[in-house]
């Protein structure tokens, strides 16, 4: 018995009414994964893994209330998805931003599975958050939400249950609130959530993990292309936590970054930032535009993103469906040959159809943004063992588990004309071990 794409996808549909997100999500893998399972495991089909891994496992949604500095009462939303649990625990970030919804984290829990499975470490796949929007808010108010957050969310999670860290509107800061107040109601100072503080129970490279991460995967596509980055122009969009640090490495290993952007527009600097200016950048918040003020042949460009500016390579680094058709046609036409996902998703599924047909490099977030939860596996391995490890140390596992996801890219996404399907390939190196682990897992 084989499964049908078209079936798949329209069961899928039916199921999940106003998910466009997670619908995009599922239909970017199946379509790489059912003729792989026809042909090499036809007994998965009988076993509907497919149809098993697009279901959560369980989703949890929640009331949120919360005082603001007013005495004002506010009620938000609160989510967990935990989606798959076959390789490990659930793991996979928090995210706090108004247009999180259940398609958005779906979206994100389903990507997760693939993602963690790809770094080699034991982890399940996991997303939560709510539409809080952090923007605005004071301290002692993010405080107050996350409190009443994890009133509710402790009882769903654990060190071997479920291991939440940050994502969008969910820093350092944040997951300082939520391990207290974990902490206050089990009376238990565990390793339940990732990306703490590195005086208490925190890893070394775990803010720049992603961005870090996603420059060790160019690297190698670059490699494997007899090239190298030196003298390479990038272009970046966003301008938190992955683009930072993106352009930190970008800028150590050679090459020219030359734009960060945010909701109001890019900037863009064509004599590419140094570390000095990338420090005066950090401290000018979400005003891109006082950049100009100092640096002033730098342009800011209201409302427009970074992919109109001439690159060779270009990193996402913002959000979902960021960079869409005419964004690809866009950078391909202005001779762009290596797209890198640093974000979840940013590319839409007809842009990556363009990168495929053009035949330019494309890394799929699953792949080259796992940095970000692989340090994360290793912050869990840090407490499991009560150690903290050097920064050098957890730096060189970071590029061993990126080299690895890179090889595992090469192998089942070569083609024969020796192009690399990059998509293909960490989606099926993803899949074939949860889909191992669920056969030997029976029914559950
Ligand atoms: N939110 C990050 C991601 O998209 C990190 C998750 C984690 O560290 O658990 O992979």
């Amino acid at each position: 018995m084989s499964s049908s794409f078209i079936d798949l996808i329209n069961h899928t549909k039916g199921k999940n009414p106003n998910q466009p997100e997670f619908i995009q999500a599922v239909t970017e893998v199946v379509e790489d994964l059912i003729p792989y399972m026809n042909e090499k495991h036809p007994t998965w089909s009988e076993l509907k893994i497919i149809e098993r891994i697009i279901e959560p496992e369980r989703v949890i949604s929640f009331r949120v209330t919360w005082l603001d500095d007013n005495n004002h009462v506010q009620i938000n939303r609160g989510y967990r998805i935990q989606m798959n649990s076959a390789l490990g625990p659930y793991k996979g970030g928090l995210r706090f931003h108004p247009t999180v919804n259940l398609s958005i984290l779906k979206f994100l829990a389903f990507e997760q599975v693939f993602k963690n499975s790809l770094t080699g470490i034991p982890l399940g796949g996991a997303k939560g958050g709510s539409d809080f929007d952090p923007k605005g808010k004071s301290d002692m108010e993010i405080m107050r939400f996350c409190q009443s957050f994890m009133n509710e969310l402790y009882r769903h999670i654990g060190a071997e249950t479920d291991i939440p860290a940050g994502d969008i509107g969910v820093g350092e800061r944040e997951i300082g609130y939520l391990f207290g107040q974990y902490k206050r109601l089990q009376n238990q100072f565990t390793g339940v959530l990732t990306g703490k503080g590195k005086f208490w129970g925190g890893s070394y490279i775990r803010p720049e993990a992603t961005g870090y991460g996603l420059l060790y995967f160019v690297q190698c596509m670059f490699e494997s292309l007899n090239e190298s980055l030196v003298g390479k122009i990038v272009t970046i969009s966003g301008a938190g936590n992955v683009a930072y640090y993106a352009a930190e490495k970008a800028i150590q290993l050679g090459a020219k970054v030359v734009t960060f952007s945010n909701s109001t527009g890019t900037l863009y600097d064509p004599d590419g930032f140094t570390p000095e200016k990338l420090h005066f950048l950090s401290t000018l918040g979400r005003d891109l535009n006082g950049y100009i003020s100092k640096y002033s042949n730098a342009e800011f460009h209201q409302d427009s993103k970074p992919w109109c500016f001439k690159c060779d390579i270009a990193l996402p680094c913002a959000t979902e469906n960021e960079l869409n058709e005419a964004d690809a046609q866009n950078l391909i036409d202005n001779g762009c040959i290596c797209v890198a996902e640093g974000a979840n998703m940013p590319s839409t599924r007809e842009a990556i159809q363009i990168f495929h047909k053009s035949k330019i490099y494309f890394a799929p977030g699953k792949a080259a943004n796992a940095g970000g939860v692989a340090v994360s596996g290793l912050e869990m391995s840090q407490n499991w063992i009560g150690q903290q490890w050097s920064p050098d140390k957890v730096d060189n596992r970071l590029k061993v588990i990126m080299e690895n996801i890179h090889k595992t890219c090469l192998k089942y996404g070569k083609e024969s004309c020796g192009y690399v399907n990059y998509l293909k390939g960490a989606n099926i190196g993803g899949f074939i071990k949860v889909a191992v682990a669920m056969k030997a897992q029976g029914l559950v």
